[in-house]
């Protein structure tokens, strides 16, 4: 039996609904975790949990970043995100999704679901046949001009962008990026659009991935050099840029990172909290991953009021003057920027409004 109350990860959650369904062979677990400012929303991970334990565990500390993340974009939206235990490969059936949406229909809008690791735009948008309360589904004219299908991506690297010049204008005091370095980890969906932004802004750009044709896309359009996916860490770099997984900053990277600034998409970054410290203490300015990051949840949530693109782009831009201020907060308290976006986060959500 799996403790909630009392569990490591339990951090004040409101909701927790463990969904059974015999007929389908669903097992889902649906966390809200603050809903203070509006209905909590996230996405629906599908992933062949281990065990009941890891699959709460799991959706208990998505659910909380989930709040932190939509807090510090100013969105008028909680923290939620679900999980479904099986392997989508083979256990995902419409019948099994149409039984989430029943579940997710009873929640009356308390939680709104996207999609996410396991899940597709098409999977919600069958949830969507029997649920209200669904979002990341509909064909819009994103931030670059491109149709996204649902897909956040290019809101998620034009938010990175304009992060990265936050933190180039407070470490290097430098307004452009011509002729600077930049090393990204990762150039798949928001990494390579990332990269272009970079090249078109004069940026010089040495990429690394798992996948030879990722990298070699990012080579021939964007100029970049290649790097094996060790060597990208101690490229004498003005930027790392982390797109790829989470725990790009650990123990063994730090100790070779020369770059001034570390700012890319990737969620949760520091491999322990202890490595936001690290950073500081080194005079490498760290982004903190789920503010800089929230270009694609504040893409989600525009389609909930009808998206609008120009509004997009101006909550875009927004990413700029937040991160202004947790490094500003975070020099005069000599504090790690990340301990001090949980500290705005939490003075938005912790109050009911
Ligand atoms: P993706 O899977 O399209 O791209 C990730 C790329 O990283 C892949 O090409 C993969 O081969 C590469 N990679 C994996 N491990 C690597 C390693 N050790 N070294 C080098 N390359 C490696 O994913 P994405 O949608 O571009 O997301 C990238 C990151 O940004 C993820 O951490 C994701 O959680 C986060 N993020 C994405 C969005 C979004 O809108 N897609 C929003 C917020 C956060």
């Amino acid at each position: 039996m799996s403790r909630v109350f009392d569990h490591d990860d339990f951090a004040g959650h409101e909701q927790i609904l463990h969904c059974r369904d015999p007929a389908t062979g669903l097992k889902a677990i649906i966390a809200i975790h603050n809903t203070n400012r509006g209905p909590a929303l996230g996405g629906c991970r599908m992933w062949p949990y281990a065990s009941e334990a890891d699959a709460l565990g799991d959706v208990l500390r998505l659910s909380r970043g989930m709040t932190y993340k939509s807090a510090m974009a100013n969105l008028d939206l909680g923290g939620g995100k679900a999980v479904i235990i099986g392997d989508p490969r083979t256990d995902k059936t419409e019948a099994l999704l149409r039984s989430f949406g029943s579940f997710l229909q009873g929640l009356g809008g308390r939680f709104i679901v996207a999609e996410d690791s396991g899940t597709t735009v098409a999977d919600i948008k069958i949830i969507a046949e029997q649920s209200d309360y669904v979002a990341g589904v509909a064909d819009e004219t994103t931030a670059d001009g491109t149709l996204r299908s649902g897909d956040p991506s290019p809101a998620t690297a034009q938010g990175v962008f304009v992060g990265i010049r936050a933190a180039v204008k407070q470490r290097l005091d430098r307004d452009d990026l011509e002729g600077l370095r930049f090393a990204v980890q990762g150039v798949g969906n928001v990494g390579y659009r990332l990269a272009g932004l970079l090249h078109e802004n004069g940026a010089r750009l040495w990429v690394t991935d798992l996948s030879d044709d990722q990298i070699e896309r990012a080579v021939d359009e964007f100029d970049a050099q290649a790097v094996g996916p060790e060597e990208i860490f101690a490229l004498d770099v003005d930027v790392f840029s982390p797109c790829a997984l989470g725990g790009a900053i650990n123990d063994r990277m730090l100790t070779q990172l020369r770059a001034a600034v570390v700012a890319g998409a990737a969620n949760n970054q520091l491999t322990q909290e202890r490595h936001g410290g690290d950073l500081m203490n080194r005079g490498i300015l760290y982004a903190p991953d789920y503010v800089i990051n929230a270009g694609g949840i504040i893409d989600i949530s525009l389609e909930l009021s009808g998206f609008d693109r120009d509004e997009l782009v101006r909550r875009l831009d927004g990413i700029y003057d937040t991160l202004m201020e947790v490094f500003e907060r975070a020099g005069n308290e000599q504090r790690p920027t990340a301990v001090i976006a949980d500290h705005i986060a939490e003075e938005r959500f912790s109050k009911q409004r």
